[in-house]
């Protein structure tokens, strides 16, 4: 397919064949820079992946980047059309992206460019990583004790899109089919949405995140839910994991109840324990005591509350990173917005974009480059020199800009070691 404005770079493409992987040495990887603070840290971010990758593999490897157009920049080249077809296309094709953060309006205008991305690629499993890394400033005493990676299910639930204004001819039909059908009464007024949830987007999002549990070697999933309340929803949610874990992977899993009833509470080697919480209390504990917690599974909205509350854990969204995942594709994210306010400034911390590149190269495989990054970011932040965000909490450090951010963690990567 020739594409209208998007230019493919010389390099090879990522394929996805029997559920593997195959990265050649220099693929071609999409990247949307995103609006508002998006080229600031997508310019820094793309610097620092640079660097590490050239040192870690010594020119053995390198990332072929193709820009790609979404939000302003799309709408800029292509019409006036946020989300163009070729920009979609070109990301099922070429397997990887990564993106800086999208505009979306609230409350009308265009449907939110990221929820129509990971839909429309059919991403269903938004995956984040919440750790804590050395210096990094913490509302908690002791915040090391946090590291889980949350499992979001992307394409149901309340984020389905199926939603009516309270005055349109659809809810009026609705609240009259329940009325008549049911004998339930929904006030005149009421805007109408549907929250879906399936036995297929629970199982593939519960079988993503035991998957990963088993690749890491970590002790458990835990399912995290509204089931009390939301019976067929939510509850259904709880039901079918603990259904998927028992019939694809029981042989390597104990549900919790089985962990106190047959091991006396203690975890035996080889198993992953299933668990669930209700996910007010879930938050709670987090905060309590977030080293019961390691791999989390849950449906759209608590999801989204609950990878922003973790986050804020461990340093705020400046520096949480995120990916869409299917089966395959996979679109890498800054979890944040395009903070509008600080747009074009070179102000702000590029750790969300810069760490879901970390977890974009090690998708890859590339987890020599990922590491080098993470060491030298760490580093960066002991040596007190950060963005404005963490210097408003740490007294003595060094306020720099994006860029010299970037500079910085370039200036503390190690020797390359080539392990390729
Ligand atoms: P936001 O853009 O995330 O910004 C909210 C606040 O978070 C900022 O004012 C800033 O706080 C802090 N922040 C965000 N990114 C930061 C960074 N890289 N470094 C340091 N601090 C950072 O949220 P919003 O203002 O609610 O949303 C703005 C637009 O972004 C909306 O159109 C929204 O729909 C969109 N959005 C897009 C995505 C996405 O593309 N994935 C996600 C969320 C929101 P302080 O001012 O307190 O320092």
């Amino acid at each position: 397919m020739a594409f209208q404005k998007i230019v493919v770079p010389a390099g090879e493409k990522i394929t996805y064949r029997d559920g593997q992987l195959q990265v050649p040495d220099h693929p071609i990887v999409g990247m949307i820079e995103g609006d508002g603070i998006g080229p600031d840290i997508s310019r820094a971010s793309r610097r620092v992946w640079e660097a590490a990758v050239e040192k870690a593999y010594r020119g053995k490897r390198k990332i072929a980047w193709m820009d790609l157009y979404a939000g302003e920049s799309a709408m800029e080249r292509y019409g006036g059309n946020p989300l163009p077809d070729e920009t979609v296309e070109t990301i099922r094709q070429y397997v990887v992206a990564i993106k800086g953060p999208l505009t979306t309006p609230v409350g009308g205008g265009f449907r939110s460019l990221n929820v129509s991305l990971r839909i429309l690629l059919d991403l269903y499993a938004c995956v984040r990583p919440v750790r804590h890394y050395a210096g990094v400033p913490s509302p908690m005493i002791d915040p090391s004790r946090v590291d889980v990676v949350i499992f979001r299910e992307n394409t149901e639930d309340v984020y389905a899109g199926i939603e009516f204004p309270f005055d349109s001819p659809e809810a009026a039909k609705i609240r009259a089919f329940f009325s008549r059908e049911f004998k339930i009464t929904i006030r005149d007024d009421a805007g109408i949405g549907i929250k879906p949830i399936s036995v297929f987007g629970t199982k593939r999002l519960v079988r993503k995140a035991i998957r990963h549990a088993l690749e890491r070697r970590l002790p458990s999933v835990t399912l995290i839910h509204k089931g009390n309340i939301q019976k067929y929803t939510e509850g259904a949610f709880r039901a079918w994991g603990y259904e998927l874990a028992k019939e694809e992977f029981g042989d390597v899993t104990i549900t919790e109840d089985e962990l106190h009833a047959q091991h006396g509470g203690q975890q035996p080697a080889g198993k992953i324990v299933i668990k669930d919480r209700i996910a007010d209390i879930a938050f709670q504990l987090m905060q309590l005591r977030p080293d019961e917690f390691s791999v989390l599974a849950m449906p759209n909205l608590n999801g989204d509350y609950m990878s922003d509350a973790v986050a804020a854990q461990v340093g705020g969204i400046g520096i949480a990173p995120g990916a869409n995942i299917g089966d395959g594709t996979a679109v890498f994210e800054a979890t944040h917005g395009t903070a509008p306010k600080y747009a074009g400034q070179d102000k702000v911390n590029p750790g969300s974009l810069l760490f879901s590149g970390v977890m974009m190269l090690e998708y890859m495989g590339w987890h020599e480059a990922g590491q080098l990054i993470t060491d030298a970011y760490e580093k960066t932040v002991q040596q007190k020199t950060v963005t404005y965000d963490f210097a408003r909490q740490m007294p003595g450090s060094r306020e720099v800009k994006t860029s010299e951010f970037a500079t910085a963690i370039i200036n503390n990567m190690g020797r390359g070691f080539n392990k390729a």
